[in-house]
């Protein structure tokens, strides 16, 4: 019953906001065995202080284009928990940005985050402004033009914005020059994702794909099986998508598709080699239109199309929220499909996420999943606190460390709760009772 009047309140209360209510539903339905056994969390109003942000700025970000007019965007940072450690997360730069949609992915950063270990709370920023088709220096001025007010919010030990969609090494350098001269202070702990040449980590650009392999493998392992020889189909073709097919390649995989906005590349013969290196370029690119790669490889290119009519042994979507429904999840299942993990922020709809497991597919969700990005994040802000750097190895074997631990600890959970190999029902248990544990002991606030 408390769940239902949380999220009957959550919808009352934040209306037309139907992202973030999707995954507080998925959330709380997941959690409820943990809320059953604790009746002090209701008198402690914990779900209703969880679903709240702690604190949402908005705030105006003119800038001027290369044609001497003024644009205007909105930006924002939603932060939203900090009861395990200051707010973390990313900074989305893309016209789909908007308040609901960083609500959703502020409140999965949170528990995201608590599943890596790591002393970090869970915030997402951005705005509606899209890099695409803009100029360097358009770019430069849009980037100093949204620090110019984000800088009041955060601090290394306050609020540590890194990338995400839109937002990759070229806007943090920006991002970061601007906050060094307005604060006057060199704090390169305030930002993650940042160049070697400044205090950027080894392995932070690989991390999120790299990880979504790493865990992977747990999974595999524990149903005794293995990464070589099976077929991957991936959407997308940004960070999370090149660093996964570099780490499929290495552990003797094979990808067979990339996706963009307008249709799906297959390439039967598996993107490795050269191809690899290819994505950076294609994501460099302005037009960043995949159907480049199939021109140059002279592969099929299927516009308008998404990948998951292929079949396949392991799937993995890297793009954006939502876009795998039921229909999508149903040729998911047909086309073999043995295992699904999550490289992108809620990607299905809860209702394909049930369709897969009710089909025997076993789902790796994204807040364990893709952890592995945020996880070297922190262990980017752990070297510049002791203003020094990790070897490549040292930190790609903490990264390994990381994602066993998710898999162990998200079993664990699912199993003191008699609900068997549910990895997403035990990501969620074993995020939430960090989180509520601290809440509750951090008192009414
Ligand atoms: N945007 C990434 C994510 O969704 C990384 C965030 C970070 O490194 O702070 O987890």
């Amino acid at each position: 019953m408390y769940i239902e009047r949380v999220l009957e309140e959550t919808s009352r209360r934040n209306p037309h906001e139907d992202y973030f209510l999707q995954s507080v539903k998925k959330f709380l339905d997941s959690v409820r065995p943990v809320i059953d056994a604790h009746p002090e969390y209701e008198a402690n109003a914990l779900l209703e202080r969880l679903v709240e942000p702690e604190r949402v700025f908005q705030f105006r970000v003119p800038w001027l284009g290369d044609d001497g007019k003024v644009h205007v965007n909105k930006g924002y940072r939603v932060q939203f928990n900090s009861a395990i450690g200051p707010y973390k997360g990313g900074l989305r730069f893309s016209s789909s940005v908007n308040l609901d949609v960083l609500k959703f992915l502020g409140f999965e950063q949170t528990f995201k985050n608590a599943l890596t270990t790591l002393p970090i709370g869970g915030a997402k920023g951005g705005c509606d402004f899209d890099p695409h088709g803009k100029s360097d220096n358009e770019i430069m001025r849009f980037c100093q033009s949204y620090m110019t007010e984000l800088y009041r919010y955060i601090g290394p030990s306050l609020d540590i914005p890194a990338g995400d969609i839109g937002v990759s090494e070229k806007e943090i350098a920006y991002l970061f020059g601007q906050y060094k001269r307005i604060k006057g202070v060199y704090e390169n702990g305030v930002i993650t994702g940042k160049g070697i040449n400044y205090g950027g980590s080894l392995i932070r650009p690989e991390a999120a794909g790299y990880g979504v392999l790493y865990y992977a493998r747990e999974v595999l392992n524990h149903q005794k099986d293995v990464i070589q020889g099976k077929t991957f189909v991936l959407s997308g073709y940004g960070n999370v998508t090149w660093g996964c097919i570099k780490k499929i390649n290495e552990l003797g995989g094979k990808v067979i598709s990339i996706s963009g906005h307008n249709g799906y590349v297959y390439d039967p013969d598996g993107i490795c080699g050269d191809k690899v290196n290819y994505l950076l370029e294609l994501r460099a690119n302005k037009n960043r239109d995949v159907k480049m790669y199939a021109d140059k490889y002279g592969c099929k290119f299927f516009e308008g199309r998404k990948p998951w009519e292929l079949k396949g042994d392991i799937y993995i979507p890297c793009a954006t929220q939502n876009e795998i429904d039921v229909s999508e999840a149903k040729m998911i299942v047909e086309g073999g499909c043995k295992y699904y993990f999550e490289g992108a922020n809620m990607p299905a709809t809860n209702e394909a996420i049930e369709y897969l497991q009710q089909n025997g597919v076993i789902v790796g969700p994204a807040k364990a999943a893709n952890a592995g990005g945020v996880a070297v994040s922190a262990l980017e802000m752990s070297q510049n606190s002791i203003r020094y750097s990790w070897t490549k190895e040292e930190v790609d074997n903490k990264l390994q460390e990381i994602m066993k631990k998710i898999h162990d600890e998200s079993v664990e959970a699912a199993e003191r709760y008699n609900l068997g190999y549910d990895l997403v029902k035990g990501a969620n248990i074993a995020a939430f009772e960090k989180v509520a544990k601290t809440m509750i002991s951090e008192g009414v606030i």
